[in-house]
């Protein structure tokens, strides 16, 4: 029995030795897995050597790996997609957390602040210098409603100060909870209100340039109803005036619709090889009784050269007629002396009227082309312009792709200057 036992017992400790080892094995790999899985490393390949006795356990390991890197998926796709939408908006995105500091900042933010450098951990007050920002945070921050703020940024000059639109918003983990942070959207309001301004401005000078006439109009219309039958001189005087300011609100109306179709899609010009120089000597033509009463002297000095333009006729005649009746209007003292040049410049022409007239002062000559900006507004509205002119003059001259400029010393006279395309881009027949 003895012999048997010997054996025997050597198989069964070689089978327990066996058996040890694959468990050890097993447990190596099982011990493996886990390890990395530990680490982070959510790329457990499937093809490990077999690992039992443990292989139900790893089975389920490496399901729980496959949700794993199945939520690793899904979060980088989401974190792509936020940075995507963050980085394609135009309003600027900034997140401050708790402690008042920036967390985040998209390009549109960058691009809205360019002196802006490394906000980034940067509390809040020290980037933007705005205790508004911080305080609408912080209210946030403790449990507020969202909150609007309009923001001013000056720009050194000449540049407008730049106005944001900034909502303010609680980032919340879930419904109920305090706020871990705050998202700020910025956007940038400053063309609209531009505009808006723009917009209220020209009503109300509208609206001031019918009232004048229309309140002298209603004056004389009552005097003619008090009657007047025993004073025939005073019938006629009222209806001077009262022709005189109908025929100012006429020409009111005709230079508000010059400037309105250079506005919106109606920006039509019909553009034609036109004699310049005939046009202008036409406009001299109108304003010969003018010229005469006051004794003016008109000198033309016209290059041959430069005498044809594709141009629309009818509008560069309104230019020059603007230019020629203010340099007529504006020299109020001795005989007006008016010289006018064209020549050539590069592939286009240059266009100048100068006259002897008091000139414009310094402050004035950068609004001198706004719509109703008029210098010495009484004498000048008095003297019958609408304010509209040199607007007119600007819209017709850049609509032919053209730039007008001007040049005054104070008490010296003025010269305006047209550089005129010889040729239209999109050919003679209109652009
Ligand atoms: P208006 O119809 O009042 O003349 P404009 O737009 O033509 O309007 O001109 C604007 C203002 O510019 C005028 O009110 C006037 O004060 C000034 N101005 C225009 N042309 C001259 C000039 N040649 N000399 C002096 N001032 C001028």
């Amino acid at each position: 029995m003895i012999w048997l036992a010997l054996p025997v017992a050597v198989a069964v400790a070689l089978g327990t030795a066996f058996l040890i080892l694959r468990v050890a094995k097993g447990w190596r790999v099982l011990r493996g897995d886990l390890r990395r899985l530990a680490c982070g490393d959510i790329a457990i390949a499937e093809s490990q050597p077999d690992s039992w006795p443990f292989a139900k356990t790893r089975a389920d390991l490496l399901r729980i790996a496959g949700h794993l890197r199945q939520l690793d998926r899904q979060v980088a796709d989401e974190g792509l997609s936020l940075r995507t939408i963050l980085s394609s908006m135009k309003e600027g995105i900034l997140i401050v957390n708790r402690e008042r500091r920036i967390t985040l900042v998209n390009d549109a933010l960058c691009s809205q602040f360019p002196e802006i450098k490394s906000p980034l951990g940067r509390p809040v007050l020290e980037v933007f210098r705005r205790h508004e920002l911080e305080q609408a945070a912080s209210a946030v921050l403790d449990g507020g409603r969202i909150r609007r703020l309009e923001m001013s940024f000056p720009q050194p000059a000449p540049a407008l100060p730049r106005q944001f639109d900034v909502h303010v918003a609680p980032l919340l983990v879930s419904p109920g909870s305090p706020a871990q942070a705050v998202l700020a959207v910025f956007q940038d309001v400053t063309e609209v209100r531009t505009l808006e301004a723009a917009r209220r401005e020209f009503v109300a000078n509208v609206s001031h340039e019918f009232r004048t006439p229309l309140t002298i109009i209603n004056g004389y219309v009552e005097t003619l109803l008090d009657g007047t039958d025993d004073d025939p001189a005073m019938v006629g005087l009222s209806l001077q005036a009262i022709h005189r300011n109908v025929q100012r609100l006429a020409l009111l109306i005709d230079d508000l619709l010059t400037i309105s179709s250079f506005e919106g899609r109606a920006r039509l010009l019909e553009c034609r090889k036109t004699d310049l120089q005939r046009t202008f000597e036409s406009v001299v033509e109108n304003f010969r009784p003018d010229i005469e009463s006051r004794s003016a002297l008109v000198e033309v000095d016209w290059n041959p050269g430069v005498r044809h333009a594709e141009a629309d006729q009818r509008r560069m005649e309104q230019v020059f007629s603007n230019l020629l009746e203010n340099a007529l209007r504006y020299v109020e003292t001795g005989e007006p002396r008016i010289s006018v040049q064209a020549e050539p410049d590069g592939d286009g022409l240059l266009f100048s009227i100068s006259d002897n007239g008091p000139g414009i002062p310094y402050e004035d000559q950068a609004h001198i082309f706004e719509r109703f900006y008029r210098v010495r507004k009484d004498r000048a509205r008095d003297a019958g312009g609408t304010g509209l002119g040199l607007s007119i003059v600007k819209n017709i001259v850049l609509a032919h792709g053209g730039t007008v400029l001007l040049e005054s010393t104070p008490g010296n006279g003025a010269t305006f200057r047209i550089r005129m395309p010889i040729r239209q881009k999109t050919g003679p027949t209109g652009k």
